[in-house]
């Protein structure tokens, strides 16, 4: 069959929301193509005697529609895509072929030249998606999407926060005045990870490459501000006086202020925002004075600086719980909302937060209650960072040797025999 392969490629972008595609194969070609076209709404329907274990879990949960048996040209029948993914040149063909008889664009994964339709390297930014073909040369399209997507995720290529940013709020767009706030501005509260800058989220950064405003905790890893554009406000919100009540105050009033006169404001935060972070009580600040708020999660330190450490807080046979506590306040103040009796009943793993300054008090506490003193306890200092130090000991000696050592804050305290459970297997990056 000749097909003209000169001439440029005319791209579109198809919509394929309730429309059927016939996808020929079962291997690992359709595994990594049928989820952009579930992304796309389409009526996935594959052909194939056998699927991968990822595809036939698509089939179980009803996404995808399977016929178990080899291609036969009928199948294009009612299709407004056909994607090839076998890997035989005879039996690709015989779905090229009936196909093109069929006027259905068809897609090669085997012979880019055979296809009818190519499909491009694809970046997705919020709203926005790129999609670049690279005439025929797959790896020119990866590379420049590459550059594309890093650009993209930096804030180097649009330099407006409010250019890119439909897709804060998740769903269909439909109003945009409404969906911002009659300023236009909004808020949203972004977790940075534990400290290495890497382990914030893709949706965290895109986020933060957005902002006009960035108010900022003190745990929240520099190397990220650093990438800011220079245009940006960056609000240190450790450098705020007056004490730790007054401080929360003002920084609600920046985010609300800064929302409503039209600014895309970003609350970068320690770890997770809603673990200890007080992101509940500025989103509710944020939603009584009528400002759009939305939350993108974090990875937190309660898990991740032990993990680091080489401490997982769970593991098969050893532990099946795990208990985030925070020790600011000390065991026996009237002020405690935590239950340090059922803690120390329990077998599971112990992570406190905030707790060096009450370690003494805490660790006799559970003692107290019933915790074996030969209970295996760490403190990981500044985890995931260049910095991080660890602590080994038990329940019974952790605190004189935590003081010892000079262990200083940030630092978790990781209860529980899952220390020392794993050999030190796992390295940082
Ligand atoms: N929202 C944060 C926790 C804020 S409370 C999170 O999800 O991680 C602040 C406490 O978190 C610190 O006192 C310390 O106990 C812990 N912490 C934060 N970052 C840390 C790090 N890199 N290493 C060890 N502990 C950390």
């Amino acid at each position: 069959m000749t097909r003209q392969i000169g001439a440029n490629p005319y791209p579109l972008g198809l919509r394929l929301a309730g429309h059927r595609v016939l996808v020929v194969g079962g291997g690992a070609v359709a595994t990594r193509r049928v989820p952009a076209l579930l992304d796309a709404g389409a009526l996935v329907e594959v052909v194939a005697p056998e699927l991968t274990p990822a595809l036939r879990a698509q089939v179980d949960a009803g996404r995808v529609r399977w016929t178990a048996r080899p291609f036969e040209p009928a199948d294009v029948d009612g299709a407004w895509l056909v994607q090839v993914a076998v890997n035989d040149p005879v039996a690709a063909e015989a779905v090229s072929v009936a196909a093109l008889e069929r006027r259905v664009f068809c897609v090669r994964a085997d012979d880019r030249n055979a296809a009818t339709a190519w499909t491009p390297a694809v970046v997705r930014h919020g709203a926005v998606t790129v999609a670049v073909l690279g005439g025929g040369d797959p790896h020119r399209a990866v590379t420049v999407r590459d550059a594309v997507r890093d650009r993209l995720a930096d804030g180097t290529l649009v330099s407006t926060g409010s250019l890119l940013s439909d897709s804060v709020v998740e769903g269909p767009v439909v109003n945009r005045a409404e969906r911002d706030g009659p300023s236009g501005g909004r808020v949203a509260l972004v977790g940075s990870g534990p400290g290495d800058p890497e382990l914030i989220t893709v949706k965290g950064r895109r986020l933060l490459a957005e902002a006009d405003v960035v108010v900022a905790d003190r745990l929240v890893p520099g190397l990220l501000l650093d990438e800011l554009r220079p245009d940006v406000e960056l609000v240190d919100a450790s450098k705020i006086p007056y004490g730790p009540a007054r401080a929360q105050e003002e920084i609600n009033r920046i985010l609300v202020e800064r929302a409503q006169a039209g600014a895309f404001v970003v609350r970068l935060k320690g770890g997770d925002p809603y673990v200890f972070g007080r992101g509940g009580e500025e989103a509710l600040a944020c939603a009584a004075a009528g400002v759009p708020v939305t939350v993108v999660p974090g990875v937190t330190s309660s898990i991740a600086a032990p993990a680091l450490a080489g401490i997982p807080v769970t593991h098969r046979g050893v532990a099946h719980e795990f208990t985030v506590v925070s020790g600011h306040v000390p065991p026996d103040d009237p002020a405690s909302l935590v239950d340090w009796a059922a803690l120390a009943r329990m077998r599971g793993t112990v992570v406190v937060l905030m707790g060096l300054k009450n370690l003494a008090a805490i660790a006799a506490t559970l003692l107290a209650h019933g915790r074996e003193p030969g209970t295996p306890a760490a403190v990981v200092q500044e985890g995931t960072t260049g910095a991080q130090r660890t602590l080994r000991a038990t329940l019974g000696t952790v605190a004189d040797a935590a003081a010892t050592a000079r262990i200083r804050p940030p630092a978790v305290v990781v209860i529980g025999n899952v220390v020392g459970t794993l050999p030190p297997v796992v390295t940082a990056t």
